[in-house]
């Protein structure tokens, strides 16, 4: 069932103008569809965008971007699930414990990622990190692409390699 918008007294659907108040449903009609018709491309367009950021940012094999999810994961207080999907578990490699973990939700307050070095299946990031326990601080971090997937390998470097 319809109403009239400007007297609230009940109309049909093919009803031109109301009974009523006189109050125009045509234009009311138009209105509404040309909202339609813009939505749909917008809603596309959204789609899309959606489609490609999850890809290029979340999906996207570059070392520095396994380097950002993995930061984020740790940050997020999901160790397990960062060391899991993206670091290299080598002999007398040893999980953190509970109390590690729970050190490492947000207690990076920002990083960023000051160089990058790829040689062949082996990248080297230099990243400069400000965490609340540690303050400021540069991490040298390497990865090695296994199966076509940059992994972190956890080692640590003294510096960068030139
Ligand atoms: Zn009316």
């Amino acid at each position: 069932m319809k109403y009239c918008p400007n007297c609230g007294k009940e109309i049909t659907e093919n009803q031109n103008f109301c009974d009523n108040c006189g109050y125009d449903l045509i234009n009311l009609r138009k209105r509404k569809s040309s909202k339609t018709i813009f939505l749909i491309p917008l809603l596309i367009i959204l789609v899309l965008l959606a489609g490609a950021y999850y890809y290029f940012y979340i999906y996207s094999n570059t070392p520095s971007q396994v380097v950002k999810n993995f930061i984020s994961l740790l940050n997020r207080g999901e160790v397990i699930k960062a060391i899991n999907l993206y670091m290299i578990k080598i002999k007398d490699f040893e999980m953190p414990n509970e109390d590690e973990i729970k050190t490492f939700k947000g207690s990076i307050l920002s990083y960023e990622i000051v160089r990058e070095k790829i040689v062949g299946d082996e990248a080297y990031l230099e990243v400069m990190v400000d965490s609340r326990n540690r303050g400021k601080n540069t991490s040298y971090i390497k990865l090695i692409k296994i199966n076509g997937k940059w992994m972190i390998y956890p080692e640590d470097m003294e510096s960068f390699p030139e």
